[in-house]
């Protein structure tokens, strides 16, 4: 085994560095140069219309021609970008004659230096190598950085840079400084900055300056929507909270795959809430969210679909807001819009639906404040959210506001998991049709001229199954059927 190399971050301002080649991968290094302020020498025969046009624009010198080892005078590094492995070894022998470093691309043996894959977040630069023998595992890494560190990290380091002075004049002690540093990352300094509250960080980091907060950690509470089942619709930033959180509220609607992403230190408390089987009450999980934020935790209440669809989310930030606590929202992708995508049933459609309407009708009570006459309108689609148990109610009452007997429905179980079932119709057998194939929760009803499509446009899972149960027939046999 070689030596490890030895990582630096080299300060190129107004240096000049010679890159050979003028090709695709001499204009992206010769990019890289320049951002870091460079004077890039590129020395080629031919250029790519970018570098031209930096050259024509005076921002590099370019020499046109073969490779001559008197390119390399004055210059600080050089990169050989060529296609010709002749050439990249001229350089590399010339360059070593004068120890200058050269980097020949992909060519570790020839290389005297690595440029590493980066992340960067404003002056904070994230540095990634394998020594040159693995880039792509390099690359790889720097992939999962990237989903993982937020804007708020450039905001943090911009903020870290600018205060330097004032920071060590406060704090001149070593030790008390990491203290500082320490007490403002757990604080809520990096949530503000995610939350694009700039005024409100730098008072706060004016008062922790100032001592004028106590340096008690402030716990939080994100809600965080977690989409329909399928872990690759959650959105990074649900991800980043999952990895943040020491305790996370789960509903019983979020997946095993989805709860398999979330920190593995951090504490599950299912707080489940199911048509039928026993549930949390919601002051319950109001007073689990605020226990734990006020021992200073950073808590994840982690809901089915969208927090603000059908997901009393508003409620709980009407809480936390009552009672002080900090609370941000990440976004999911609710049922309807997700079930729809993964029956192949685009909600709107310009020959069939103007507009969808996302409902939901779970009792009777709910039935009886709903507008059926807007809701029985022609070309446009209903998403009908917790409906399995009150279908009939709701297809005698469409069909009595004018809805055609006739219209398409797709009833979809287990939307966007593995065990998705599709179920489509008319609306005169819907009913029927549920309660043939046993639908179970959760499932969404999507109703109206789109959700035939189902039929042809479907690619997710099994295909739908057509209305299989006999037309009215209102005394079925006890049904065996299960999921395809
Ligand atoms: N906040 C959630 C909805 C909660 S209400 C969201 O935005 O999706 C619960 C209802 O959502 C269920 O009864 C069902 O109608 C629907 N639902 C949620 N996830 C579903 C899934 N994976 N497949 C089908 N329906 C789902």
């Amino acid at each position: 085994m070689s030596a490890p190399l030895f990582p630096l971050f080299a300060d190129l301002q107004g240096r000049r560095v010679l890159v050979v080649g003028g090709g695709p991968v001499a204009e992206r290094k010769t990019e890289a140069l320049l951002h870091a302020g460079a004077l890039p020498r590129v020395g080629a025969p031919d250029l790519t219309p970018h570098l031209l046009a930096w050259h024509e624009a005076g921002r590099i010198e370019w020499i046109d021609g073969r490779f001559d080892p008197h390119w390399l005078s004055g210059v600080w590094l050089v990169v050989a970008a060529t296609d010709d492995a002749d050439v990249n070894r001229a350089v590399a022998a010339a360059a070593d004659g004068r120890h200058v470093f050269a980097n020949v691309v992909d060519d570790r043996e020839l290389s005297t230096f690595q440029v590493p894959a980066i992340v960067e977040r404003g002056p904070l630069q994230v540095a990634i190598s394998s020594g040159g023998g693995a880039p792509m595992l390099a690359r790889h890494l720097r992939r999962q950085l990237e989903t993982l560190l937020d804007d708020s990290w450039t905001s943090l380091a911009e903020l870290f840079t600018r205060q330097r002075q004032r920071i060590r004049q406060r704090f001149p002690q070593t030790a008390e400084r990491r203290r500082f540093f320490e007490k403002l990352l757990a604080g809520p300094l990096p949530r503000l900055y995610r939350q694009q509250l700039h005024a409100q960080a730098e008072q706060h980091f004016q008062a922790m300056l100032d001592e004028h907060v106590s340096s008690t950690r402030a716990g939080s509470v994100a809600v965080v929507g977690a989409g329909p089942g399928d872990a690759g619709l959650l959105t990074l930033n649900a991800l980043r909270a999952m990895n943040e959180a020491d305790v996370i509220l789960h509903d019983r609607l979020v997946s095993e795959d989805v709860l398999r992403l979330g920190r593995r230190d951090a504490t599950y408390i299912e707080v489940g809430k199911s048509a039928t089987g026993h549930s949390t009450h919601q002051d319950d999980i109001h007073a689990l969210m605020l226990e734990h934020a006020r021992t200073g935790k950073r808590v994840v209440r982690l809901k089915g679909g969208d927090p603000f669809v059908f997901g009393r989310g508003g409620e709980e930030l009407e809480f936390l807001r009552s009672h002080g606590i900090p609370y941000e929202v990440v976004p999911g992708i609710t049922a309807a819009i997700a079930c729809a995508a993964y029956a192949g049933i685009p909600l709107t459609h310009r020959d069939h639906a103007q507009s969808v309407k996302l409902v939901t009708a779970h009792c009777k009570d709910s039935f009886d404040t709903l507008d059926w006459q807007s809701l029985a309108q022609e070309r446009q689609t209903l998403a009908v959210y917790m409906g399995v148990a009150g279908l009939e109610g709701l297809r005698d009452r469409l069909v009595a506001h004018g809805r055609a007997p006739s219209t398409p429905f797709a009833l979809i179980e287990n939307g966007s998991r593995r065990d998705q079932r599709v179920l489509t119709g008319t609306l005169a057998d819907l009913p029927e049709t549920a309660r043939f194939h046993q639908v179970r929760s959760p499932a969404l009803l999507v109703l109206g001229e789109v959700a035939a499509l189902a039929g042809t446009l479907h690619w997710f899972g099994a295909p739908p199954v057509g209305a299989a149960a006999p037309t009215h027939s209102r005394n079925l046999p006890t049904p065996t059927l299960q999921a395809a």
